[in-house]
């Protein structure tokens, strides 16, 4: 990356202020070159939108990259696998992947695949097709193994990770795998690579023992460039320098793709250190780097195993390294009422007292909740509490939309809304969606962003570098402001230092605060104010605002889904779709009005639920707009069956406090959506918002948007009563 400066711009200084935000750079002294500065590849990563913010910066320059597919690996993904498990990688929790080095019978399979689903892990490994370093050493069981393998996941709800060794069976691993794993030996194989594309499923992609962090990237490029639409890179250890471990497991790599590349990255210890009383405390270490999930061999019997029994750990072990890795043996669904359909076919052909009837007993409404629905409106005396100068209630419809099936389980979506059309098409996008298996998805913990804002403070990168030594005094007094919140396993996580004008002495302090189940806005703002005179004793300066940003980046929710080219009404239909995605990501005029789609639907909800509707507004469009050309909150893009949609955005959502207790119709709007935690919520919340989008663009791209909208409008206005117009 190349910063050029300002004409007259003192290199020193700009130089001096990019070390206090963690950037190494050198002055360029090239003809042509004055002004320029080269920033070192080991950096920190900090946006273009902030370097800008840098006294005499005039611009920001990056080469092309080689590997721009990979680039652009999306940071949360859901695999749908073939047994109905939904796994999601770079989500909250790290996942787990265990399994026998090879698969050597049926029986031994079933029995492996039932401990690994007790302990929690959520995919099946193992091996049908076996590299090995002799000719003479077993070399698996091959295609039947294969088909073990892949009942033995289907019935314990994993999902299968199996390695293809060649061009010869890559459509029958393909077939049974839901992660066609590609071995170290591999990597390079350029051939299989392409076969392994052109199979279009996701990829584990081991890295070559002898491997550059450059050469495994660029193998993921050839898997993306032919075809493969998510690569999930595997560390298994490098040569190294000392034969006492297996391979040197190269944890520095899982940090550095991470956190500098942005990638998804799995640690496989077993294969990194080869013996199996260090294979726990290296998987630990490895999420500790920023590995989302863990690959382990384990074994029925170690001892007895045909391949890799040293490192295979043994069912006791693989326990313990599940619940050092915080992860929860399965329950059947966390909490949960049982679950009930969200289809009720012609719906809307009933009456409302109908409808009510139907989904009161279906959903299993409380007397409370039913009671609402049958007289709406809110109480005027709480009315009164609600808001100040109140002189009455003011009405809308109370709507749901039926259809949705996010990760696996059915949700009665309610809609708060003016807009003829916008429960009718979040329906029935949601009905084409669910043929493919419904939305998929996944929120990021809870984490509000809260800013301390500093004016006047003297010498201004002596203290912002003494506040990022302090970052754990400042954690933990942002702790003391909200001790309820802390008891109940929120609290502050992680600070950040910004310093926005060096000659005002304006310094910004970020909280990142972890509010579990609420919106959170209440608690950043108490913490914001507790920290401030803390901070200023310590940096001095005048104390600015102390608030929440509506830009809560680590507060994201990411959903997708699959609907085919005849659900959406042919090909050239999904096709005119996957154009109308193109045009909205290189036109802004386009983009607006695609993310006003979006927000049609989750604006809907939000407001049934009693949620704030202007702080998703102001995440939603920020984000589009972060440091880039406003950009669509979506992306549809044509795949070989149909259209592929995913959508990802900031969701600060809450399902305790605020008026989701007051307002007795929120309470039934959440009885109806029923879900267990608020980013549950904020997954089905993204699911109406990328309904209601694919059913905007399929009506835009098809007939246009005035045929059905203009029905729905019509009966709307025969419903009011029009003064009889004169003659
Ligand atoms: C395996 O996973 O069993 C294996 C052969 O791994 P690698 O390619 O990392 O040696
Ligand atoms: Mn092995």
């Amino acid at each position: 990356m190349v910063i050029i400066l300002k004409p007259g711009a003192d290199d020193k200084a700009v130089a001096a202020a990019l070390q206090g935000l963690g950037l190494w750079t050198q002055v360029l002294g090239g003809a042509g070159q004055a002004g320029m500065l080269s920033v070192e590849p080991h950096s920190a990563q900090v946006g273009v939108d902030q370097l800008l913010l840098v006294d005499g910066v005039a611009e920001v320059r990056q080469p092309p990259s080689p590997h721009p597919r990979v680039d652009a690996l999306p940071s949360i993904y859901t695999l749908a696998c073939r047994s109905g498990a939904q796994v999601t990688l770079g989500g909250p929790d790290p996942v787990l992947i265990a399994g026998p080095c090879a698969v050597e019978s049926k029986e031994q399979i079933f029995d492996v695949a039932q401990h690994v689903a007790a302990a929690g892990a959520r995919m099946l490994r193992g091996g049908a097709f076996k590299p090995r370093t002799s000719p003479y050493s077993f070399a698996g069981e091959g295609d039947a193994a294969l088909q073990w393998l892949a009942d033995a996941a289907a019935a314990n709800g994993l999902g299968v990770v199996t390695e293809a060794m060649s061009e010869l069976h890559i459509a029958d691993v393909a077939k049974f795998a839901d992660l066609i794993q590609i071995g170290s030996r591999n990597m390079q194989n350029f051939a299989l690579l392409a076969a392994a594309g052109a199979q279009g499923k996701p990829v584990l992609l081991k890295r070559g023992r002898g491997a550059t962090v450059l050469d495994w990237l660029m193998a993921g490029e050839h898997l993306m460039a032919h075809g493969t639409p998510y690569v999930l890179f595997c560390e298994r250890g490098i040569a190294g320098i000392d034969p006492a471990t297996r391979n040197t497991l190269d944890l520095s790599a899982v940090a550095l793709l991470r956190h500098v590349h942005g990638l998804p990255v799995v640690v496989d210890p077993s294969h990194g250190v080869g013996r199996r009383d260090l294979v726990v405390p290296m998987a630990r270490a490895g999420v500790a780097a920023g590995a989302m999930a863990v690959l382990v061999e384990v074994h029925p019997d170690p001892a007895k195993a045909r391949s890799d029994g040293a490192q295979a750990l043994s069912y006791d072990q693989l326990a313990e390294l599940a619940s050092g890795m915080g992860i929860a043996p399965p329950v059947a669904i966390r909490g949960a009422a049982p679950a009930y359909g969200s289809r009720f076919p012609e719906f809307y052909k009933r009456t409302v007292a109908e409808r009510r009837r139907t989904l009161g007993i279906q959903a299993g409404l409380s007397a409370t909740a039913r009671d609402y629905l049958r007289r709406g409106g809110l109480d005027i005396d709480l009315a009164d509490k609600m808001s100040e100068n109140v002189i009455s209630t003011f009405a809308l419809p109370l709507s749901v939309a039926l259809n949705f099936r996010v990760n696996g389980r059915d949700h009665v979506v309610p809609m708060v809304t003016e807009e003829p059309s916008i429960v009718a098409a979040a329906s029935n996008a949601a009905r084409m969606v669910r043929a493919s298996g419904g939305f998929r998805g996944d929120a990021t913990a809870s984490v509000m962003t809260a800013q301390v804002q500093f004016d006047h403070v003297q010498g201004i990168d002596a203290a912002a570098e003494q506040l990022r030594r302090r970052r754990l005094e400042i954690i933990s007094a942002a702790n003391d402001a909200i001790p309820r919140m802390v008891a109940r396993g929120g609290g502050c996580r992680d600070v950040d230092v910004r310093v926005l004008d060096r000659e005002m002495g304006l310094l910004v302090l970020h909280l990142y605060v972890d509010v579990g189940d609420a919106m959170g806005a209440n608690v950043v703002d108490t913490m914001a104010e507790h920290v401030a005179p803390i901070v200023k004793s310590w940096i001095g300066g005048d104390v600015g605002l102390r608030i929440l940003s509506n830009l809560p980046l680590r507060r994201l929710v990411h959903v997708e889904c699959d609907v085919t080219a005849e659900m959406v009404g042919g090909p050239e239909l999904a096709d005119a779709i996957a154009r109308a995605g193109r045009f909205a990501e290189m036109d802004p005029f386009r983009a607006s009005t695609h993310n006003k789609g979006i927000m049609n639907g989750i604006d809907a909800v939000a407001l049934a639920l009693g949620q704030d509707t202007r702080a998703l507004e102001a995440g939603a469009h920020a984000y589009a707009g972060l440091g880039r050309d406003y950009r669509p909150l979506s992306t549809w893009t044509r795949t070989e069956t149909g259209l592929h949609g995913a959508l990802e955005m900031p969701f600060a959502i809450g399902t305790v406090g605020g008026s989701t207790q007051a307002h007795p119709g929120v309470r039934t709007a959440m009885e109806i959506v029923r879900v267990d935690s608020s980013r549950q919520l904020a997954v089905v919340m993204a699911a109406a918002g990328l309904a209601s989008n694919l059913a905007a663009l399929r009506a835009l791209a098809g007939e246009g948007i005035q045929h059905g909208h203009m029905r729905l409008h019509a009966r709307k206005s025969q419903a009011i009563e029009l003064p009889a117009k004169k003659e």
